[in-house]
C-alpha cells in the first residue's frame, strides 16, 4: 500500500506564509494497492492529486473515491478533478446512505447553477454512486474497506483500509465520545451541555468502541485534531476532537502512528510544531506521533 496525503487542513483552504509546510489545501488522501487507485474524501487537495496522476505513463482509468461525508471541505475538489471529464475513466463513489438526501443528489446539487457553471450531464466519465451505512465491510481489489460511526454533526463515516501488507485509518472530523451525541438533527448549542440520557451515553462509549476497534494496530491513523483544549470548550457542538483525544484513540487501539489531521484553518505551522511535542512527551512508548502534511508519502518503517 503507497499513501500520499494532497490535503490536511479542515473547514476551509487557506493560503499564508505560515501554514506553507504542513498545507492549506482541504482534505484528500491518495491510496494504491497494486492496480487500485483509491481516493479518501475529494476536498481541495483532490486538485493538486488530479495534476499528479495526469503525470503518469498510464493514468489510471478506475478510481474509487471513499467520502466520510459531505461537508465543503471534503468534496470541493470534486468538479475540479480532471478524470470526470474523460469519457474513458469510471469512478465509484462511496458515501454515508441518508435519508434527508442522496449522494449522488448532494454532489450533483454542487455541480449546478447557480453554484457552478457546469452541470452533471457534462460529465464524461462512468459515475457510479454506492450509498453505504456504517459497520459495512467490502473489498476493492486487494484492499478491504471497513466503515464505522464518527461522531460528527449529521454523521460522517470513518474508514480503515488494509492490504495484506499495511492498514491504514481515516478519520477526519469527529468529536470525542464523553460530551455531545451527534445524529441527524441540529445541535441546538446553549453554551453548556445538555446532559446525556443513559441510552446516549451507552451509545457514545459503543461508538468510541467501534472507531478503537476500526482502528486496532493500524500502521497509520489520520485522526481529527482541528481543536485546541480552549476551542473544544467553546465549539463541542462542532464535532471535531483534540489532538490529546486522537492520542487517547490511538493508544487504545494500538495504532502505530498517529498522523494528526483536519488541521484548523486558523492553525500555524509552528503551533502545530509545538502540539505534536506536547503529545509525544504523553504519548504511550511504541506510537509515533506527527502532523499530517501536504505531500507526505507513508511507508511502513520495516520497507525503509
Ligand atoms: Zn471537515
Ligand atoms: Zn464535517
Amino acid at each position: 500500500m503507497i499513501v500520499r496525503i494532497w490535503g490536511t487542513r479542515g473547514s476551509y483552504p487557506v493560503a499564508r506564509a505560515d501554514v506553507l509546510r504542513y498545507g492549506g489545501n482541504t482534505t484528500c488522501v491518495e491510496v494504491r494497492a497494486g492496480e487500485r487507485c483509491i481516493i479518501l474524501d475529494a476536498g481541495t487537495g483532490l486538485r493538486q492529486l488530479s495534476d499528479s496522476l495526469a503525470l503518469e505513463s498510464t493514468p489510471p482509468t478506475a478510481i474509487d473515491l471513499l467520502i466520510t461525508h459531505t461537508h465543503w471541505d471534503h468534496i470541493i475538489g470534486f468538479p475540479f478533478f480532471a478524470p470526470i471529464y474523460r469519457p474513458d475513466c469510471r469512478l465509484e463513489i462511496y458515501g454515508l446512505l441518508r435519508t434527508q438526501s442522496s449522494l449522488r443528489a448532494t454532489i450533483a446539487n454542487a455541480l449546478s447553477d447557480p453554484l457552478m457553471p457546469v452541470s452533471m450531464e457534462d460529465l464524461r466519465a462512468e459515475l457510479h454512486f454506492h450509498e453505504i451505512h456504517e459497520g459495512l465491510c467490502f473489498e476493492l481489489g486487494p484492499v478491504r474497506v471497513s466503515t464505522a460511526r464518527a461522531n460528527h454533526p449529521y454523521r460522517a463515516l470513518a474508514y480503515r483500509l488494509e492490504t495484506d501488507d499495511a492498514a491504514l485509518v481515516f478519520i477526519p472530523d469527529t468529536g470525542p465520545f464523553h460530551t455531545v451525541l451527534f445524529g441527524d438533527e441540529r445541535i441546538d448549542w446553549t453554551g453548556e451541555p445538555t446532559a446525556n440520557s443513559h441510552d446516549d451515553l451507552r451509545e457514545l462509549a459503543e461508538m468510541r468502541q467501534r472507531i478503537v476497534e476500526l482502528a486496532r494496530d493500524a500502521d497509520w491513523m489520520l485522526y481529527d485534531s482541528q481543536f485546541t483544549d480552549a476551542q473544544y470548550a467553546r465549539f463541542p457542538h462542532w464535532g471535531h476532537s483534540t489532538a490529546s483525544q486522537a492520542r487517547e484513540i490511538a493508544e487504545d487501539a494500538g495504532v502505530k502512528e498517529l498522523l494528526l489531521f483536519h488541521h484548523d484553518p486558523h492553525r500555524a505551522d509552528a503551533e502545530l510544531d509545538r502540539i505534536v511535542a506536547e503529545q509525544r512527551a504523553l504519548a504511550r512508548p511504541g506510537l509515533a506521533i506527527q502532523a499530517a502534511y501536504e505531500g507526505m508519502a507513508l511507508t511502513r518503517r520495516d520497507d525503509q
